[in-house]
């Protein structure tokens, strides 16, 4: 669907009344939506793919495709799992779809539903498949790629070719499918579905760009109307703070086509928000006793063979450079990097842990239909450290790195996060090293949660490659859940790069290394911050902390004066000097969410006081300069949330 198209599309929609709808459709703006885990109602032990919804969800999908071959009997299906929110389902159709279509695909859903059809399964040959699936060319190919072995039957690449082939049916409907689906339609809410589609960003079969465009409808699904409401509610929140659109009208980012998509340039107010992140990292990381690092961005092949993201990263990475005879690889990771650090000096017990810590810039390939404001991107600084450890510090170690990370999110305000523990896949061959080291690492990890009384869940497959991870799943205000800090227990890098350690028997021995990374990615952790805070953010952290606003001309001196002053105390100061009035500098200056606006006329310059607005709208009156800085210089090294 043209972008033309999809844009008159919306303005027709937007000019209808008030409908569950309506305001569905307009989610196809918001940039996060579907990069979050909404668990509105979910518990948090029982895993989403087991869960009642996961089920009407996926059934859900079935019944739209069923209802869009009715609407468009020449139409090609492609692939519909169930996603975090909901479900949708790929289709190359004949011509654009309309929003009439849509509205009738939604209530025929409704009408397949109350009709209350049993879902079956039956188990095909290939060549029954094949036969039964002639005329739906993609379905052909996903079934010859099931039978080979390569992917599912949604797209997705497999290790082991699939056992047998499984047809699912409801009504008039039936497609490749391994479930697990309703029992019957009834079970689902005809009043808690609502579907929409997503035109600008062009969903291609397989995810490739090089191949055919289709047209995604997306959908969701709940148990209880209500619960569909609050889901909308929330997505129409979650499109008031979008990073994207926050960000632009800040000032805080930008992207240009001529630098690159994906590839955010941080402008001044931005850069000044992550550089206050990264220095107060930066002097957390410093009394914890890690050292600073700084490694180049790209690298030689051989260093990412010898620690095996290539091959691992391969599909992730951009294409080696050639250099004279050598190759080199943007650096994907700056694991390797540290580990060449380590391994040129020689360590004793005693200088064990080392930490190593850097804001490392590492760069991924992601497909731009992918890319998204700060949240995909092609580059981004990882808040990297590398800790090398002794066995009998481990423990010890990780509980550290773990109480860090706790302190660093308290101190954000994200204090609602649980813990996820990833585990290798038993049925997988892509984890690297010995059986008896991933034990020893799960256990380590899993000891530590428990010791530390975390609030974890464990899940298989979840692993780095190179070892088990404990992640942090944190909840924004919008109860939308992010993965954010990282830590990882590694014992394959240090037996792949042979590091040692003398121990106090003067044997050599080989450390443990931990991975982490509280943040995760800069550019993401940024935009997450600004949709949390809708752009209003805590005083430590507003790149302008505090604005001047003279009444007249005659008080600008009075007001740049001040400025000095409070430049010196360590605030961030502007002085407004526009010719528009005081209201309009004061709604100006609240718009770009500046928690201190200070006014100062005649009677201020003559009392040396200033008069102080606050971005809420409170209004403290006029009070002694010195008060003033004591009182913004007192909120902002305590990282207060609140204004006063
Ligand atoms: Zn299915
Ligand atoms: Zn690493």
């Amino acid at each position: 669907m043209s972008c033309r198209m999809s844009w008159l599309l919306m303005r027709n929609i937007n000019k209808q009344p008030y409908h569950a709808f309506t305001r569905f459709i307009q989610r196809q703006d918001i940039p996060l939506a579907f990069l979050f885990v909404i668990s509105l109602e979910q518990s948090m032990s029982e895993r989403y793919e087991d869960s009642q919804l996961y089920r009407i969800r996926h059934s859900s999908a079935h019944i739209m495709a069923e209802a869009m071959l009715e609407r468009f009997p020449e139409a090609q299906i492609a692939i519909g799992p169930p996603i975090e929110d909901g479900f949708y389902y790929d289709f190359d159709l004949p011509r654009p779809i309309n929003e009439e279509d849509l509205q009738w695909v939604e209530s025929r859903m409704r009408e397949i539903i109350n009709a209350g059809y049993d879902f079956t399964v039956r188990e095909v040959t290939p060549d029954e498949a094949l036969k039964f699936f002639k005329q739906q060319k993609y379905k052909v190919e996903l079934i010859n790629d099931l039978v080979a072995g390569r992917v599912d039957e949604n797209g997705n690449q497999i290790a082991e070719p699939a056992g047998k082939i499984t047809f699912w049916t409801q009504d008039t409907f039936t497609d490749l499918c391994r479930g697990p689906h309703v029992k019957n339609t009834r079970e689902i809410n005809p009043d808690a579905i609502s579907i929409t589609f997503k035109p600008p960003a062009g969903a291609y079969w397989r995810g490739d760009e090089n191949r055919e465009q289709l047209t995604r409808i997306y959908g969701t699904a709940w148990e209880s109307a209500d619960q569909l409401e609050d889901y909308l509610n929330l997505l129409e929140e979650a499109k008031k703070r979008d990073h994207r659109i926050i960000g632009e009208r800040l000032g805080l980012f930008t992207i240009s086509p001529l630098v690159g998509k994906g590839l955010p340039l941080w402008k001044p107010y931005g850069a000044t928000l992550r550089d206050t992140l990264e220095r107060w990292l930066r002097e957390t990381q410093l009394d914890n006793g890690y050292l600073p690092v700084v490694t180049p961005h790209i690298g030689n092949l051989n260093l990412y063979k010898t620690s095996g993201h290539y091959p691992y990263y391969k599909d992730s990475q951009y294409a080696p450079i050639q250099v004279d005879n050598d190759e080199f690889l943007l650096k994907p990771m700056n694991c390797p990097h540290h580990i060449m650090i380590y391994k040129s000096d020689m360590h004793s017990y005693r200088d064990l842990p080392v930490r190593l810590a850097e804001f490392g810039t590492v760069y991924r390939y992601e497909q731009s239909g992918e890319l998204n404001g700060l949240t995909r991107v092609r580059g981004f600084t990882v808040d990297d450290a590398h800790l090398f450890v002794a066995p009998n510090q481990l423990l010890d170690e990780f509980k550290k790195v773990v109480s860090l990370i706790q302190d660093i999110f308290n101190a954000l305000g994200l204090s609602d996060f649980r813990a996820r523990v990833g585990t290798r896949d038993p049925n997988s061959d892509k984890y690297a090293g010995a059986d008896e080291l991933w034990e020893a690492a799960t256990a380590a990890i899993i000891e530590a949660c428990d010791d530390m009384g975390l609030d974890y869940v464990v899940e298989e497959g979840e692993a780095a490659f190179y070892g088990p991870k404990l992640d942090f799943l944190v909840r924004d205000v919008l109860k939308r859940e992010w993965q954010l800090g990282t830590v990882q227990v590694d014992y394959n890098l240090p037996e792949r790069f042979e590091l040692e350690y003398v121990a106090e028997d003067n044997s050599r021995q080989r450390p443990i290394m931990i991975h982490r990374a509280p943040f995760g990615s800069m550019e993401r952790f940024v935009g997450i911050l600004i949709e949390h805070f809708a752009g209003e953010f805590p005083v430590w952290l507003a790149p302008v902390q505090v604005v001047l606003i003279p009444i007249a001309d005659r008080h600008l001196e009075y007001a740049e004066q001040v400025a000095a002053q409070l430049k010196d105390a360590g605030l961030r100061v502007e002085v407004d000097h526009g010719k528009s009035r005081m209201a309009n500098k004061i709604r100006t200056n609240r718009e770009r969410h500046v928690p201190y606006m200070l006014i100062v006329g005649d009677r201020d310059m003559e009392a040396g006081t200033v008069s102080v607005r606050l971005r809420s709208d409170e209004d403290l009156g006029a009070m002694p300069l010195a008060d003033f800085v004591s009182l913004a210089v007192s909120v902002s090294d305590s990282k207060s949330l609140e204004l006063k």
